[in-house]
């Protein structure tokens, strides 16, 4: 048994993020991972920048700000760590009053009727992170090494087993809380995604109803278009269902009519990790190690990683304020 300074736990984008900035400061961090992490859910992520599907409001407008300054930073070295800035459009309901997202978003604002698809009454506009997650999630690892970071594949069968190698742990175990704390409020969000060769589309665009199952985005990456999406609360399945994958298409077409025609390149299919609200607070295990658990980001792990994984340096006492 290898003994640590600080075992986190999960190698998706909320423990390689939470772990590159324990190390950075100084703290000894290995990451546990039961999956590569191309195999997690953060990798499946279409990479936008924009909170959904994720609860309290008020901490996760927070964690999303942050998250939207450092990926604005890091979106300056696109080739290095896989964040470009976008712009796009994101379609709402009606012309309710902006929330404290809509109000803080540095150059948000609303779009105008020609920026807007057919039968899309209102919406808003800015260039926003837009993130590649395999080229992320690989540059998160090499950041991590860089401060003396390791990473492991191996998982763990109880938080008190990772607590008997480490003083202090970090649990960022995504939907797999449900098994290792046990918690059975994180439930399974699953999410599906046609990925297309590129048409010709440049900006972003989504729809923002975090209460309809079946959504429409369209995600201009590296490596192809994202088309989405759906949200099937409670539904455990990987498989691609192409009833499912045609009726993406058909959407995001309405949006940009020559995605109709466009090559498929993939099918994917995530789980989110969704709980009623993230659960990011520290508690001791039985044998005296402390426990952060950072937990249940649902739609938005990508976009509240670094303002979570702020709080996690303070919360096993390394933060400075
Ligand atoms: C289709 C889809 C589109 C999405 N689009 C976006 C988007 O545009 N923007 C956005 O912000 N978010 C998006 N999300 C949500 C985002 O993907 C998740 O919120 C995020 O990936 C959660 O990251 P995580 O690191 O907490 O969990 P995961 O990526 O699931 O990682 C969990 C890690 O824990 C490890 N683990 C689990 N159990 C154990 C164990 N017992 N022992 C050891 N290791 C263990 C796993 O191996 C894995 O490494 C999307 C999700 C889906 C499905």
């Amino acid at each position: 048994m290898t003994t640590s300074d600080v075992i986190v736990i999960g190698g998706g984008v909320t423990g390689l993020t939470a772990a590159v900035r324990l190390a950075e400061r100084g703290r000894e961090v290995r990451v546990v991972s039961r999956d590569p992490a191309r195999d997690t859910t953060s990798a499946v992520a279409g990479g936008l920048c924009w909170p959904y599907r994720v609860r309290p409001e008020e901490r996760a407008v927070a964690w999303s700000l942050r998250s939207l300054h450092l990926l604005t930073e890091l979106a300056a070295r696109p080739a290095e760590t896989g964040v470009r800035l976008v712009t796009g459009t994101m379609a709402d309901a009606g012309d309710a009053e902006p929330d404290g997202w809509h109000a803080a978003v540095p150059g948000l604002r609303r779009a105008t009727p020609d920026e807007l698809p057919p039968g899309c009454g209102a919406g808003w506009r800015a260039a926003m992170p837009l993130v590649d997650m395999p080229s992320h999630l690989r540059y998160l690892e090499r950041r991590l090494a860089q401060a003396g970071g390791t990473v492991q594949r191996r998982p763990f069968t109880s938080l008190a087993e990772a607590g008997r190698e480490a003083g202090t742990v970090v649990n960022c175990s995504g939907l797999g809380a449900r098994e290792l704390v046990p918690d059975v409020a994180v439930q399974p969000v699953q999410g599906q995604l046609v990925i297309v060769e590129n048409p010709g589309v440049e900006e972003w665009f989504g729809s923002a109803d975090a209460h309809a199952e079946s959504t429409t985005y369209i995600l201009p990456q590296p490596y192809g278009v994202v088309l989405g999406g759906t949200a099937r609360e409670g539904a455990w399945s990987r498989e691609p269902d192409p009833a499912t994958a045609r009726a993406i298409v058909e959407r995001c077409a309405r949006v940009h009519p020559k995605l109709a025609h466009a090559r498929v390149l993939a099918h994917r299919v995530g789980l989110r990790p969704g709980r009623t609200a993230v659960r990011l607070e520290a508690e001791r295990l039985p044998d005296g190690a402390l426990c952060v658990h950072n937990y249940g980001h649902g739609g938005a792990g990508v976009t509240v990683a670094w303002g979570c994984a702020d709080e996690v340096v303070r919360l096993t006492g390394d933060g400075t304020g």
